[in-house]
């Protein structure tokens, strides 16, 4: 099989776009119904190809022996490991040093406490973890999100938030024009399977209590300053009545540095949410942050291109 073959064939994410759609100009309306028609069996299709046609491992290029939904080995899925760091016990970053107390703060959260409580991350965005969140995001391979979703499930098992009495799950939304060229929220889809993995009454998610209502600029590349009022005022509480006196935990895929998910903080907890956990499946730490930043590979790079030229 050529290489990327997978991902020209069999991404779901070939519809063709509706802002394409409106430039082509005539029958506008009756295209996109039968997109949207069209969009379930598309991915129905997609799914059974991707169980029935062989491929090599996406993450170590061995071939595959079993059928799986996702281009990706056994051996690679058992390496996803918990990330081994001692961390601040607000923000979740490795600290340097061991320590023996049980509330140990790195200089950030000294400096100014976050808008949430805690953070928790399953592992390092890096490896084979990092090549996964890719899949699902850049290649779109939706049923990466499953395995995600499962991990992100342990941690949130692990912690005792939210034990007194249930939590709302929110995953961090995506502005309608960036969810509509991606085909879906990846934060959604892991907050949906984590919750499902949980089982129970503890955790219930709601995806609508919180909008992104402008559309901000990748945070890559932005000072700290510039990151914070890049999304500043971008998310809306939209029924604060549910929030409330409620524990709350919002879901994304990658805590980078950790603005995106504050600035959803800030609005939760002027809505009047309780106690505010974030969290997420990768977390970049500060001592591999130049390398993930700023080492994409070409393969990563060429996969984003695609996703976008298939946008328009
Ligand atoms: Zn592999
Ligand atoms: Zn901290």
């Amino acid at each position: 099989m050529l290489p990327g073959t997978w991902r020209v064939v069999f991404s779901s994410s070939g519809d063709l776009a509706p802002e394409r759609a409106a430039v082509r100009g005539s029958g506008l309306r009756s295209r996109l119904w039968t997109e949207a028609a069209w969009r379930p069996l598309r991915i129905a299709i997609d799914s059974i190809a991707a169980v029935v046609l062989p491929s090599d491992c996406r993450i170590c290029n061995r071939a595959l022996v079993q059928l799986s939904r996702i281009p990706v080995c056994t051996e690679c899925l058992n390496s996803l490991t918990p990330a081994d760091v001692t961390a601040c016990s607000v923000c979740g970053e490795a600290l340097g040093f061991r320590s023996s107390g049980s509330e140990t703060l790195c200089g950030v959260c000294r400096r100014a406490h976050p808008r949430f409580d805690f953070a928790l991350s399953f592992g390092s965005y890096d490896g084979a973890l990092r090549r996964l969140v890719h899949l699902l995001k850049y290649e779109q391979f939706r049923p990466a999100a499953n395995v995600l979703g499962a991990k992100l499930a342990e941690v949130l098992r692990g912690s005792e938030f939210a034990a007194d009495r249930p939590a709302l799950v929110i995953p961090v939304p995506l502005h309608p024009s960036k969810r509509r060229q991606r085909g879906f929220n990846q934060s959604e889809l892991i907050a949906r399977r984590a919750v499902q993995n949980l089982g129970g009454s503890r955790f219930e998610l709601h995806p609508g209590n919180l909008r992104r209502g402008r559309a901000t600029l990748s945070q890559t590349g932005l000072t700290s300053h510039q990151r914070r009022e890049n999304v500043r005022g971008a998310f809306i509480v939209t029924a604060p009545a549910r929030v409330k006196d409620r524990n709350v935990v919002i879901i994304d895929d990658v805590y980078t540095t950790g603005t995106t998910l504050n600035e959803c903080a800030r609005v939760l907890r002027a809505a009047g949410a309780r106690q505010i956990a974030v969290a997420t499946v990768a977390r970049v730490y500060r001592a591999v942050a130049e390398i993930v930043l700023h080492e994409v590979s070409n393969q990563e790079r060429h996969a984003a291109a695609l996703v976008e030229a298939a946008a328009g």
